[in-house]
C-alpha cells in the first residue's frame, strides 16, 4: 500500500505517519528527515541542501526526485510506504506517478490534513522532537508536553527544536506550501484517492484522532 501525507507544516503529518506505520506495519519515509540526516552527516547532499532548509524554501525537484526514487528502490519499501513530505510540487507528483506506474503501482491513499494558519505557527513554535533518530517522537509544549521537561517520554533522550521551527522560517515554509504544494490536493482528488481531515484545537481533533479514524477505515 502506498500512502502519501499532505498538509502544511505543523498539521501533524509526522504524527499520523508514525502511528499508521506502527499499526499497519508499513515503513514511513520523511523527505525532510532524509535531508536533515544528510546535513547532520555533512554528506554532499547535505552540503547542497543545508542553506535551503535553513531558509524554508524547497529543494529543487530534480534533486528531490533523485533522492526519493533511490530510497523507494530499496528493498524494505517493496511492499509499501508512507511518504511524509513528498511529493510537494505537481512535478514531483507527476514523476512519482510515472515512477510507480512502471512497477504497476500507484498511490492508494493521499491523506490531507488541514489546520487554520494561526494554529500552525503556534504548533511549530512549540514543537519539540526526540533527538534519538530511532524514536523521533514529536511533542508539543502546549498540546502534548513531555512528562519531564526536555526529555522524551518514550526513550529518555533529550528533546530538540528543529532549526526551521521558528516564526521567520515558518513564513517561507507556509508560502512554499500554499504556492507549490496545495495544488497537489486536487491532483489526488482527481485520481479518487484523497482523504481530507480538519485537524484543529477548535474542533478537538488532533493527528492522533485522525490516525485512529484512518486505521478503522483501512481495516474496514
Ligand atoms: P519537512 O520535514 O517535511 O518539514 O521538510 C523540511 C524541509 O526539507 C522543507 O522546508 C524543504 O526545504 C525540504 N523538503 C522536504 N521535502 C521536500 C520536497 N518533497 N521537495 C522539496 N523540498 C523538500
Amino acid at each position: 500500500m502506498i500512502i502519501i501525507m499532505l498538509g502544511a507544516p505543523g498539521t501533524g503529518k509526522g504524527t499520523v505517519a508514525a502511528i499508521l506505520s506502527k499499526e499497519l506495519q508499513i515503513p514511513a519515509v520523511s523527505s525532510g528527515d532524509i535531508f536533515r540526516k544528510a546535513i547532520q552527516e555533512k554528506t554532499e547532499l547535505g552540503k547542497e541542501v543545508a542553506e535551503i532548509l535553513e531558509k524554508g524554501t524547497l529543494v529543487p525537484d530534480e534533486l528531490t526526485i533523485k533522492v526519493i526514487e533511490a530510497r523507494l528502490n530499496e528493498p524494505d519499501l517493496a511492499d509499501g510506504v508512507i511518504l511524509d513530505g513528498f511529493p510537494r510540487t505537481i512535478a514531483q507528483a507527476e514523476e512519482l506517478e510515472s515512477f510507480l506506474g512502471k512497477q504497476q503501482k500507484q498511490v492508494n491513499m493521499a491523506i490531507n490534513l488541514e489546520t487554520p494558519k494561526e494554529e500552525l505557527i503556534e504548533r511549530v513554535i512549540n514543537r519539540r522532537i526526540c533527538s534519538n533518530s530511532d524514536c523521533k517522537t514529536v511533542f508539543n509544549l502546549k498540546l502534548a508536553p513531555p512528562k519531564i521537561d526536555g526529555v522524551c517520554d518514550k526513550c529518555g533522550s533529550p528533546l530538540i527544536q528543529r532549526k526551521d521551527d521558528n516564526e521567520e522560517v515558518m513564513s517561507n515554509r507556509l508560502d512554499a506550501y500554499f504556492k507549490e504544494t496545495a495544488p497537489i490536493v486536487d491532483f489526488y482528488k482527481d485520481r479518487g484517492v484523497l482523504e481530507s481531515f480538519e485537524v484543529s484545537e477548535k474542533i478537538g481533533r488532533m493527528g492522533t484522532d485522525v490516525a485512529s479514524e484512518l486505521i478503522e477505515k483501512i481495516r474496514g
